[in-house]
């Protein structure tokens, strides 16, 4: 702790010790020990002395006892040779400030000079009940208690509309060599003068309506939001009277509240600043103050130096860790997660982007804090008026989060969700992930105003709203220039390669816990992914890690632990534990579930699979081997369908022996249909796909004693059909050739 602020929360405690000795000492003489003494309906008599200190104060005699304690906690300021600690007595002062300025306004009360015309003055029980359940359970992210004035009207209007922009409560207190916060917003328009200036003569509600109470001119004032915020611990928390750790405690954890001083500090703003952190609320100020970083009395930082008016807000949430919270989502069609399984037929579609048509990518990075500008949504080429109705345009979302307990590991997850959120506006079909994404906008939500920004916000809003506990601050860069979708690809392909590479190694026989996904159900109302360390999500963007940390973030989420159980068949990848979770899950359709085969009990297919697998009848009957086709590949295939025919038949959620939706990244696997012998069963796969995983296959096939067996691996380039495809593998001497038949 600084000595120069200890020093100046010290002489501002006895500062103010002393006034509230004097005043109640005249107040005594004037009207004698049994006075009552009280603030306007409540039923906590002075709240912060019958939280802290138990006392129920109800006459002038009694309030003697807040007098005493506070002469007790006043710490004599640090010397100017001895180093002491210093953090105890500026914690100290801070309690004995508080109770002090709680006395000297109920004095004020007494004396009829306190509220001030144009102030709010104390808050009573009724409005802390109404307003204080949403301050503690979260629908009012905090409150701010803006000490001061800000250097101009300008930038009192920019601070006060940062602070609506989030919804967070903001209490004016105090001034600046005599200028108020209060009457610059006047000037600015953003508050009523006076009654009259309101729409029905009630400045109050007028005030609680904008988000926007003005306490009192003095920094004493700070005590109407402080004891309104204690008594939360006593209403809501439940604690007793007196027990002030557990109200502190309370405070810290439970309330989001912080100090913002505008303009210069002297000692009572120091020592009040110290109060308030006593109860958990850090301070941050635009001026010149030694800072204290070190966290423990508040759960972050807390006194904190931002010059930048630009970023103070923001500056004050992260410190705070003020979870932001959009209650309503202002685009132009409905949100719903009813809209989710919603498709958008091709007459019906304004545009489309992605799918077979043009690039489309989603990639979310997490950040530093003061790397992200949250709600910053920014878009990088034309928006989707600019093509024809039933046109295609290139789109990418660059998404990049901050937050004080995100990790990287909780990167894929994230992403993962822009296909749930994006489906969830009215009009708006989303499939895929990465960098294979489609996505069409229906004429009705374009007509409605709907426009790519309107997607961001959406993202923006769902991804602060589903993960509070690791999201605090989001921004989204939109694409639609090509060359810049390039840019950031190249960017992206690495980071999925090495979120990929993470779970490799690992073996399905190390864990005894799979996970489950179930976010495909809105498509496929049965389908359940199984994933495994040497089986990822059909999709590709889910492993076995990705489906961890999913369940560690939200545990009644999507993505579910999956006891193995005891093992029915080891060759196949059977448990007795998945069968009963997939049964369960996949509304009893599923009964069984072999993890490891293409011909029995494979596991469903939705329809976001990276790529179809699918066995090669031969004009002989039998079937020695399989076919693999991608999603970006448009081509006629050996088994004459072309993917969106084949996925046609294999998705919806059905088991469906012989055809099986996987991630790419399966075929290189141990476990890929090792049932059936694994890898030497592929005759066939588009080149694109063989080039991208050849290095993989050749590691595979070594492993498996089949050197050199990518070459003997057909593709487009000598085969679409089964008669040109048999003589080609026959000349190659294709190991599945000497298989027994699948069928
Ligand atoms: S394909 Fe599977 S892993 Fe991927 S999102 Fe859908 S259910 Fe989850």
């Amino acid at each position: 702790m600084s000595k120069v602020v200890a020093a100046a929360a010290v002489r501002g405690s006895h500062a103010v010790a002393a006034q509230a000795e004097e005043k109640l000492k005249a107040a005594l003489e004037k009207h004698g020990e049994g006075q009552p003494l009280a603030f306007p309906e409540t039923a906590f008599y002075l709240p912060m002395a019958y939280a802290l200190l138990g006392l129920e104060v109800s006459t002038l005699g009694e309030a003697r006892q807040v007098l005493e304690t506070v002469k007790a906690l006043l710490p004599e300021e640090p010397s100017e040779r001895l180093w002491l600690p210093y953090l105890s007595s500026a914690l100290d002062a801070g309690i004995a400030t508080l109770l002090a300025e709680e006395l000297l306004k109920a004095l004020a009360y007494l004396e009829g000079e306190e509220p001030l015309e144009g102030w709010h003055g104390f808050i009573s029980d009724t409005i802390l009940r109404t307003l204080g359940i949403q301050l503690v359970d979260g629908r009012l992210p905090g409150f701010a208690a803006v000490v001061g004035a800000a250097p101009d009207t300008e930038t009192a209007v920019h601070v006060i509309r940062e602070l609506q922009k989030r919804n967070i409560l903001t209490f004016l207190i105090g001034n600046h060599q005599g200028r108020t916060m209060r009457d610059q917003l006047i000037e600015a328009g953003v508050l009523p003068r006076d009654a009259s200036e309101t729409e029905d003569g009630d400045l109050q509600k007028a005030w609680w309506g904008r988000y926007i109470v003005p306490l009192g001119p003095d920094t004493e004032s700070i005590i109407y939001a402080l004891n309104w915020a204690i008594r939360g611990a006593l209403t809501f928390g439940g604690h007793k009277k007196g027990d002030w750790k557990a109200c502190l405690d309370y405070t810290r954890a439970r309330i989001f509240a912080f100090g913002l001083g505008l303009g210069d500090i002297d000692d009572l703003k120091y020592a009040s600043g110290a109060g308030a952190i006593n109860m958990g609320f850090p301070v941050i100020c635009d001026t010149e103050i030694p800072e204290i970083r070190p966290t423990g009395v508040c759960t972050y930082e807390e006194l904190v130096r931002e010059l930048d008016h630009q970023r103070i807000v923001e500056t004050c949430v992260e410190v705070r860790g003020v979870k932001v919270t959009v209650s309503k989502i202002d685009i132009p069609v409905p949100v719903a997660a009813a809209f989710e399984g919603e498709t958008v037929r091709r007459d019906d579609m304004q545009v489309q982007f992605g799918g077979k048509y043009t690039k489309a990518f989603e990639y979310l990075r997490m950040r530093e804090m003061g790397e992200v500008e949250d709600g910053k949504i920014e878009l990088v080429g034309p928006d989707c008026d600019a093509v024809e109705v039933g046109g295609a345009m290139p789109l990418g979302f660059r998404i990049e989060v901050a937050g004080r307990k995100m990790q990287e590991d909780f990167e894929p997850i994230l992403e993962r969700q822009v296909h749930t959120i994006v489906n969830h506006a009215m009009g708006v079909f989303h499939m895929g992930q990465r960098d294979l994404t489609w996505v069409r906008i229906s004429k009705d939500a374009f007509a409605a105003g709907l426009r790519l920004r309107h997607l961001g916000e959406l993202l923006r809003a769902e991804l602060l709203q589903k993960f509070p506990a690791i999201v605090d601050k989001v921004q989204i860069t939109i694409y639609t220039d090509e060359a810049e979708i390039d840019r950031v690809l190249a960017e992206a392909r690495p980071v999925w390669q090495a979120r990929d590479a993470r779970v490799a190694g690992m073996t399905d026989e190390s864990v005894d816990i799979f996970y489950s996904c179930t976010l495909c159900q809105s498509y496929a109302p049965n389908h359940v992914c199984v994933i495994s360390p040497e089986r990822l999500g059909l999709c590709g963007a889910y492993n076995w890690l990705d489906g961890k940390a999913a369940y560690e973030i939200n545990p009644a989420g999507a993505n579910q632990p999956v006891p193995k159980g005891r093992v029915i068949d080891e060759v196949k990848g059977q448990w007795e534990g998945v069968n009963e979770f997939v049964y369960q899950a996949s509304n009893k359709s599923v009964e069984r579930f072999n993890a490891y085969s293409l011909m029995e009990d494979p596991m469903t297919s939705c329809g976001c699979f990276e790529c179809i697998m699918a066995i090669l009848p031969e004009p002989t009957g039998e079937v020695h081997g399989v076919m693999i086709v991608n999603r970006e590949y448009p081509g006629m295939t050996p088994c004459g369908m072309p993917f969106t025919t084949l996925a046609g038949t294999v998705g919806g959620g059905m088991q469906t022996p012989g055809f099986l939706g996987i991630g790419r990244l399966y075929i290189v696997s141990r476990k890929f249909i090792s049932a059936e012998g694994g890898l030497p069963r592929v005759l066939w796969m588009p080149k694109e796909l063989k080039e991208a995983l050849a290095e993989r296959i050749e590691e595979r096939a070594k492993e498996m004693g089949l050197e050199g067996f990518l070459g003997k691996i057909a593709d487009e380039t000598v085969a679409t059909t089964m008669e040109e495809l048999m003589p080609w593998l026959q000349e190659k001497d294709h190991p599945a050739l000497k298989m027994p038949s699948l069928l």
